[in-house]
């Protein structure tokens, strides 16, 4: 029998209602067991990230204090659920572990990113260990199981990188128990480094972590439940038309979250393609509303553009021409990217390079302007715009015709990204121009064609 895989984000586990509402899917979707992933409880992650950062500064006091207000956030939870008492031993040691992380980056007045990923381990915990006590209230045979026990990964705390042999070959001590009707709760987000140590995979990992126990699990389906229903047409906080995708092929779902679609981790969908599992993107909140299922290949449809998508807080470095400039830009971009950045562009000209670059963390900033004092240019301010579709495929010089709503604004493009892909165009734009031009390109391409679809 084939293992199914359902990831929970945090909005699906923010509430005592929501957790509810994820057990009732849980029952229906895993009649004979499988496996559950589930991310911290919303907001939880931000609010340890806010603690590490109060101790890493040295004030302990302010930091037990957002310890508090997490424990006892965690604590209303379970007793709203009646789960208090269920879940107290296995949690007394965990917030007990955060306190003693937290009291020695205080003492410190640092926080490395081993102890930040030991740190950030606690919200994923808490939540998994909650809701496989809710699961075994309400009659299934569930049980918390440890990530670390499979998620093998190398020891890049903060931005991990599985091990996939190491991984495999885990899960397969995993697999019996889930085949014989077992129901196993694990945290998203978290892996193990070589020696043991707790490590992340960046943050919103949980999707991958889903996809990445599918695949060593050999699963038939990996469904990721969150807050909308299944893939939208673009981000529904800046286009409240935007309308659910049901059918989309994984190159349009690679491109999007390459892009910027927030519904999933980027990292997601490697183990997907290799694995050819079905993914499915559905709504905690309306279990029974329309659904994404990203499949290998989509069947010929009428759209062009099935969805836009954005990424902000880009910056653009720019390489002046020189003999060895490819090599140069390749070095520097390799460089940004080991200390924390992810590239949107890498263009080389004869008339120069140009490097598209968002820094995730303070060493890929520092390097940046670094290398802006030593006499580099660097532009603030951008951000991607992409339009996805497999239609795009047919209709090449389509890809230019696409950006010309963005046309009669000189000020709010910077260039041109299109090429790699032969189902997405992009273009660079103001960061501050995004409320207006993913709504205006979305009424351009999408609503139209959706309309025209439906005739
Ligand atoms: P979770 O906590 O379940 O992982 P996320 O917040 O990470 O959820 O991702 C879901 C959110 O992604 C949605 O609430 C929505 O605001 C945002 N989003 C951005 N682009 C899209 C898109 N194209 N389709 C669906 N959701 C999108
Ligand atoms: N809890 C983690 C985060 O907030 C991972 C996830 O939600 O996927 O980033
Ligand atoms: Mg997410």
């Amino acid at each position: 029998m084939s293992i199914k895989v359902l990831k929970f984000g945090g909005s699906s586990v923010g509430s005592p209602e929501a957790m509810g509402r994820a057990a009732a899917i849980v029952r229906e979707e895993l009649p004979n067991g499988g496996l559950v992933v589930v991310s911290a409880l919303k907001g939880g992650t931000d609010r340890i990230l806010e603690a590490v950062a109060l101790a890493a500064k040295g004030d302990a006091a302010q930091a037990r204090l957002v310890q508090e207000a997490l424990e006892s956030h965690h604590r209303n939870t379970a007793s709203a659920l009646g789960l208090l008492e269920e879940v107290r031993e296995g949690w007394t040691p965990v917030f007990e572990r955060l306190a003693k992380l937290l009291g020695g980056m205080a003492m410190l007045g640092e926080a490395t990113p081993r102890a930040r990923d030991a740190a950030l381990a606690v919200g994923e915990t808490l939540s998994a260990q909650l809701f496989a006590a809710l699961l075994r209230h309400r009659g299934a045979r569930a049980a918390f199981r440890d990530v670390g026990e499979v998620l093998h990964t190398d020891a890049r705390f903060g931005q991990a990188r599985p091990h996939l042999p190491a991984l495999r070959k885990a899960a397969q001590a995993w697999a019996p128990e889930l085949n014989g009707g077992a129901t196993f709760v694990t945290q998203g987000f978290l892996g193990a480094a070589p020696d043991g140590a707790i490590t992340t995979l960046g943050r919103g990992g949980s999707d991958t972590s889903a996809s990445l126990l599918g695949e060593a699990l050999d699963a038939a389906e990996v469904q990721i439940w969150t807050d909308v229903d299944g893939v939208l047409s673009a981000d529904p906080s800046l286009v409240p038309e935007a309308r659910p995708i049901p059918v989309m092929s994984l190159a349009e779902a690679t491109s999007l979250t390459a892009f910027g679609a927030k519904v999933l981790h980027p990292d997601s969908l490697a183990p997907i393609a290799r694995s050819g599992i079905r993914l499915v993107v559905a709504n905690t909140l309306r279990p029974r509303a329309s659904r994404t299922a990203i499949l290998p290949e989509v069947p010929e449809r009428g759209e062009g553009v099935v969805s836009v998508a954005y990424k902000e807080g880009l910056v653009i470095l720019r390489l002046p021409a020189s003999r060895s400039l490819l090599a140069e830009a390749a070095a520097k971009a390799a460089q940004v990217e080991e200390a924390g950045a992810h590239r949107f562009g890498f263009l080389v000209t004869p008339e120069g390079a140009l490097i598209v670059l968002r820094p995730e963390t303070i060493a890929a900033r520092q390097l940046l302007n670094q290398w802006q004092q030593e006499g580099l240019e660097l532009e603030e301010g951008w951000a991607v715009v992409a339009l996805v579709g497999e239609g795009l495929r047919k209709d090449p010089a389509a890809k230019l015709r696409l950006l010309e709503p963005l046309g009669a604004d000189a000020g709010a493009i910077g260039g041109l990204l299109a090429g790699c892909s032969a189902i997405s165009t992009a273009a660079l734009v103001r960061e501050h121009r995004l409320v207006d031009l993913i709504p205006r390109l979305h009424r351009a391409w999408v609503e139209t064609s959706l309309a025209s679809a439906s005739v």
